[in-house]
């Protein structure tokens, strides 16, 4: 006669024979036992499967919604990138005009990034870092005005550029571009990219 093999009770551990196939328990109380705990995994099994399908439908909305958005919703997100680099590259240089170096916190903050050449005029010069410097929030101001205090600002920037840098660097920036045509695709690169230095630089600067 073959030697029935055994198992162990669901529940308790303890070796049994059993008489049915789908017996996995060694007596009626520790039976019922075991359908509780198989509906109670199920439970939690159903709940798992129904928070990543809401999980799912959000992230789906989420892509629905960012494909309505504008390309100027991206451009305004990789600008914004872009400036808090530039503001966080230059944390420890005074205002490219003025030379402040602790300038008046003026609407809930000190520090802009300035463009030499404007993102309006030049905008093939939007995202480049040699174009753009930490500047006090009362010069970026200035600039964007028409006027004297535009013509001062914009004499200091140049003179700051030509100090730090040299002239080379001011003619480089007054001379020809290739234009750009950035495309949504290209905004949400350069966004993700900037975003992705700012926090390289932000652990930087914790860690020093
Ligand atoms: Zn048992
Ligand atoms: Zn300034």
């Amino acid at each position: 006669m073959a030697k029935q093999p055994r198992r162990r009770c669901k529940i308790c551990r303890e070796w049994f024979y059993h008489r049915f196939q789908n017996e996995w328990w060694c007596c009626p109380e520790h039976g019922a036992e075991y359908g509780i705990m198989l509906r109670e995994k199920e439970k939690v099994k159903k709940e798992q499967q129904r928070k990543k399908e809401a999980q799912q439908e959000r992230r789906n909305l989420k892509i629905r919604k960012l494909a309505l958005k504008p390309d100027s919703y991206f451009k305004a997100q990789a600008q914004q990138a872009f400036n808090k680099f530039i503001r966080l590259r230059d944390h420890d240089k005074s205002c490219i005009s003025c030379g402040e170096t602790n300038p008046p916190d003026l609407h809930g903050g000190q520090w802009d990034c300035g463009h030499f050449k404007t993102v309006g005029g030049f905008p093939e010069l939007r995202f480049e870092e040699r174009n753009a410097y930490r500047q006090c929030k009362s010069c970026n101001a200035g600039s964007a005005k028409h006027g004297a205090k535009a013509a001062t600002v914009a004499q200091q920037y140049e003179a700051t550029l030509v100090e730090r840098f040299g002239q080379e660097l001011v003619d480089w920036l007054n001379g020809p571009h290739e234009m750009t045509r950035y495309r949504r695709e290209d905004f949400i690169r350069i966004r993700d990219e900037y975003r992705r230095k700012c926090r390289e630089m932000e652990k930087k600067l914790e860690d020093a």
